[in-house]
């Protein structure tokens, strides 16, 4: 045992955060964890402000097309759905709340010190952690610790331009008051093209503007397009190569004058533009811990900072910001300081085929390569495509459609991309996940029966490819 306070102190206590503090404190050792938000933190962006909520609120949203689509199959609704935003918003907040209990009561379960305070390094060993005495003045606290976490995430970032006070971004969308009948999205990433989806679904009139030719940069291509224009069928006012001059508070609303002259007046204006490392304040200078042009903290391929005993995980390192990836990168960290689990080898964590899934309507599943991707590495590249609509809308009298696709390398035969937008394409791309993961040629796709009738036996039973 060190003559430190602790043997680890995690500063965050979000999705890394906790499970590195979590996982380390199991193995036995003395381990602090400092959560700036204090209990109402417990869980971090995934859990307050991100992954739960907007899942939450995207099933919601599909509510609206179900009630719909139910006629289809004999069901008579008597008077029309109407949809209370209070009801929603309130349901969530006491299940995050919930969760935040549940987080604590594993930390402390396991024997991890739980600190409500802003962390920030003092050097290799020290940690200073700002917090408020009894009678409410600021105060602080120090400590050693033999190794020093960093899980302190992001935040998100808005750009500078005439109006930038009147929009909001992710952190204030799930306690929007009122409703926001008409809702203006600027971005193509992620997070916008979710909550296009999610708001569009609700009943809001949704108008998205995106910068650059189509939404979602980095993935397949022929996705990107499939899923734009299914969302504009579904009613979101896509609008690409655009962006915003100014917003001005009228009485109208709050007005946007875009580039190209045109004007959109909404209730509220989300900014979806990205996010940026939450390094204010931590002391990383003084400490001497390397970062990247966007502030990021860097790492080397064990998550080791270039301060010694100090290591960084999670979103504040700006590589894949997504919860799994948090969690795996943690217990890698767990494993190389306090050793593995018992029985059990270390941990190590593979960025290939990392599978995602963007909660839009339909939402995209995706693992592995992009086609461009995947012929700028293989060259020859062998391609499945399978479009059609889903047997529950031939009587649904919705037209949304289907697109599954998988990138073969021809020299391999291995599938190097997989690829899907429809319904539930997260849940079928996971389990697909492994197989890719294990290296699985298309022979032994071609080899597996498929479950009938369902939608994910297309990926099994797609023959002839479209194009090599
Ligand atoms: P975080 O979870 O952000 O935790 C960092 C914690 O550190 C925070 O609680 C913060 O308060 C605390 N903190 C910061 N500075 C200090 C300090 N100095 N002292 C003390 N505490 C501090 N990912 C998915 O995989 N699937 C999804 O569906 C998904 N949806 C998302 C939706 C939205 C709207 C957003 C914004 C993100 C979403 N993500 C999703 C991404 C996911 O939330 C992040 O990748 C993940 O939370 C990163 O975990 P982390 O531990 O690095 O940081
Ligand atoms: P993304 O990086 O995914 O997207 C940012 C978007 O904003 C891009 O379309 C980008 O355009 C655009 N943009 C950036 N700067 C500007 C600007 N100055 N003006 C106009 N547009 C701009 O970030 P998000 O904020 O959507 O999400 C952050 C991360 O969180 C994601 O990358 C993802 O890792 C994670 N996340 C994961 C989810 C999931 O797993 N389902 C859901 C939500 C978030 P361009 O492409 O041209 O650069």
């Amino acid at each position: 045992m060190s003559s430190h306070d602790f043997d680890l102190f995690v500063i965050g206590g979000g999705s890394g955060g906790v499970r590195a503090a979590r996982m380390a404190a199991q193995r036995g050792a003395r381990v602090a964890l400092a959560e700036m938000l204090g209990q109402d933190g417990l869980g971090g962006t995934c859990v307050n402000v991100g992954c739960i909520p907007k899942k939450l609120y995207s099933y919601a949203a599909h509510y609206h097309a179900a009630f719909e689509e139910s006629r289809g199959f004999g069901w008579e609704l008597d008077t029309a759905p109407r949809f209370q935003w209070a009801t929603l918003k309130a349901n969530r907040a006491k299940e995050i709340t919930r969760l935040n209990g549940v987080y604590g009561n594993l930390l402390r379960g396991s024997g991890v010190t739980v600190f409500n305070g802003f962390a920030r390094l003092d050097g290799e060993h020290r940690i200073t952690l700002a917090t408020l005495n009894a009678d409410g003045s600021p105060g602080h606290q120090s400590f050693t610790a033999a190794h020093i976490l960093i899980a302190t995430g992001g935040t998100p970032h808005v750009p500078h331009f005439v109006g930038r006070e009147h929009v909001i971004t992710s952190n204030e969308v799930f306690d929007l008051e009122p409703f926001p009948q008409r809702l203006l999205i600027v971005g193509g990433g992620y997070i916008a093209c979710e909550f296009a989806s999610i708001f569009n679904g609700l009943g809001a009139k949704v108008t998205q503007l995106y910068r650059g030719e189509q939404v979602l940069r980095g993935f397949d291509d022929e996705i990107r397009h499939f899923v734009a224009g299914e969302m504009q069928k579904s009613g979101v006012d896509l609008r690409l190569n655009a962006g915003v001059v100014d917003i001005r508070k009228t009485d109208e609303g709050l007005r946007a004058e875009l580039e190209d002259g045109n004007v959109v007046l909404a209730d509220a204006v989300l900014y979806a533009t990205g996010r940026t490392p939450n390094v204010q304040g931590l002391g990383l200078d003084a400490a001497g811990v390397a970062q990247g042009a966007q502030g990021e903290v860097l790492v080397d391929e064990h998550y080791r900072t270039n301060v010694p005993h100090v290591y960084a995980v999670g979103d504040v390192t700006s590589r894949v910001q997504l919860t799994p990836v948090a969690l795996g990168e943690a217990m890698v960290v767990v494993d190389q300081l306090f050793g593995p689990a018992a029985g059990k080898p270390p941990r190590s964590m593979g960025y290939d085929f990392i599978p995602t899934a963007v909660f839009t309507h339909p939402s995209i599943g995706t693992v592995g390569l992009s086609e461009a991707q995947a012929r700028e590495r293989f060259g020859d590249v062998t391609i499945f495509r399978s479009e059609f609509k889903a047997l529950r809308h031939t009587l649904s009298g919705s037209s949304e459609r289907t697109l599954m696709k998988l990138v073969v390398d021809t020299a391999s035969d291995r599938v190097v991309g997989l690829h899907m937008v429809g319904a539930e394409a997260g849940e079928i791309v996971q389990g697909f996940a492994v197989a890719m993961k294990a290296g699985a040629t298309k022979a032994v796709f071609d080899a597996t029966i498929g479950i009938h009738p369902t939608a994910a036996e297309e990926f099994v039973t797609m023959r002839e490819p479209v194009r090599n």
